[in-house]
């Protein structure tokens, strides 16, 4: 692959916290031995459902230092994670069919939006002793307030299902779906199997490829297997980046 090469294979491990400190070992085990590098982020989320809290100086703090420190990327993931408003109408559909509840930003106002990436974003950046990479909200799902937030933070990076960008110019640093994969039905787990076996076959011309994993992905032997041909496949024709570089590309166009 030559150095112009600004293709890319972007790969992410969700929730991250204490709650889930078992799985997210065994998904970094796992992209480390597949990938061959260390090249990927995680999405921290800072009290998961207000049972997790992540607290300075605590053996879980510790790791998440050592963890960025050994280079991988950290990025704030919600607060709570879970959806804690009442929604009416179209987006409180959204919310119960696609996310069980977990798009925690879709109906935030503004001011509770702002205080939650604000806290979210002084806690990582306590605990790892540098800047946060950007915020991404669970279940990729933002409402307008929450992007308006987004908007005036100190965020270098967001994402949603479909994009990369700068939050504070709205510029697009990619373009694209995001592959990951469902374990809470066996249909949803069948979807996006079929929907991965797909995105190997046709994602191929899209200049940033993403990869995003769960911790529930490892109740499923046929979703870690799934994970491991799916990065082999586009780790073989281009290079594995930080989401870092998708900035350091946009500055250089
Ligand atoms: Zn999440």
């Amino acid at each position: 692959m030559p150095d112009s090469d600004n293709r890319s294979l972007l790969v992410s491990i969700h929730d991250v916290g204490p709650g889930f400190e078992r799985e997210v070992d065994q998904l970094a085990g796992l992209l480390t031995d597949t990938l061959g590098c260390s090249r990927f982020a995680m999405l921290v989320v800072p009290n998961h459902w207000g049972h997790y809290p992540i607290r300075s100086g605590t053996p879980f703090a510790s790791r998440l230092r050592a963890w960025s420190e050994s280079g991988i990327e950290m990025f704030v993931h919600g607060w709570y994670h879970k959806d804690t408003v009442e929604h009416q109408g179209v987006s409180g559909l959204k919310a119960r069919y696609m996310t069980a509840s977990e798009g925690e930003f879709l109906g935030l106002p503004y001011g509770e939006a702002v205080r939650r990436m604000e806290d979210g974003q002084a806690l990582v950046e306590d605990i790892i002793g540098r800047r946060a990479s950007g915020f991404i909200a669970p279940a990729w799902l933002y409402g307008a307030e929450s992007l308006e937030a987004l908007r005036e933070s100190r965020f270098d990076i967001a994402e949603d299902h479909m994009k990369v960008w700068i939050p504070q110019s709205g510029k697009v640093l990619a373009r694209g779906p995001v592959i990951t994969w469902a374990s809470r039905s066996p249909a949803r787990t069948a979807s996006s199997l079929a929907f991965a076996a797909f995105a190997r076959r046709v994602l191929h011309p899209l200049q940033t490829v993403r990869v995003a994993v769960h911790p529930g992905d490892v109740t499923k032997d046929s979703i870690l297997s799934c994970i491991e041909s799916t990065l082999k496949c586009f780790a073989n024709s281009r290079p594995v980046r930080r989401y870092e570089s998708l900035l350091a590309t946009s500055r250089a166009e």
